[in-house]
């Protein structure tokens, strides 16, 4: 399958890695959009929360998980920080592999929902 992410998952492309278990990977962002700037990926390939399926709610739970724990480790949580994930071409989203952005290290500004 041709899907960026999991040619990082399977490391036939590079990236920063700042965490990895079975089930998923966290990776700095190539372009990040604040001072922190991680994605979180499931290492199972689903193209977006529209593919997403009631047997994957355990592994997107653990998706979240690890954005909190990313999150610590980057001396971001007591600040605070903003959890993303796109979806389709209205909700911005490029990579068709789920993810999420754990965005921080500032103070957050544009579209406060
Ligand atoms: O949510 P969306 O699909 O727009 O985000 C994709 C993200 O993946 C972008 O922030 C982009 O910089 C990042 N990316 C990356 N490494 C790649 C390709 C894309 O970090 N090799």
């Amino acid at each position: 399958m041709d899907c960026i992410f999991c040619k990082i998952v399977k490391g036939e492309i590079p990236s920063k890695k700042v965490f990895e278990n079975d089930n998923v990977l966290a990776f700095h962002d190539i372009q990040p959009l604040a001072p922190s700037h991680v994605l979180v990926i499931p290492k199972k390939h689903i193209a977006s929360m529209n593919e997403a399926e009631e047997e994957d709610k355990e592994l997107l739970g653990e998706v979240l998980l690890t954005a909190k724990k990313v999150a610590n480790e980057l001396g971001i949580a007591d600040g605070g920080y903003r959890l993303i994930n796109n979806v389709g071409s209205d909700g911005g989203q490029v990579v068709y592999h789920i993810h999420v952005h754990v965005i921080g290290g500032e103070k957050l500004g544009g579209l406060n929902v």
